[in-house]
């Protein structure tokens, strides 16, 4: 089982209720980056609610790339 697909049944849209979710993503110019490394852009993950529309969650993979290297736990 995926992660993606995981966190697709995981939910409940906050709105309508609706537990069906469409995973998406964003990248280039909607790109996230540490306030403190703008070089580090990642994409912006969206889970987005069937239903409605409304985006439920959003989210960052591997979190700790928007930090400089030195900066990072892992
Ligand atoms: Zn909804």
């Amino acid at each position: 089982m995926t992660e993606e697909y995981k966190d697709a049944y995981v939910l409940r849209c906050p709105y309508c209720g609706g537990t069906e979710m469409i995973q998406t993503f964003q990248s280039a110019y909607g790109a996230v980056s540490a306030v403190n490394n703008k070089f580090s852009g990642r994409p912006l993950y969206h889970t987005v609610c069937r239903k409605c529309g409304s985006v439920v969650r959003s989210y960052v993979k591997d979190p700790e790339k928007l930090l400089k290297r030195k900066d990072r736990k892992i």
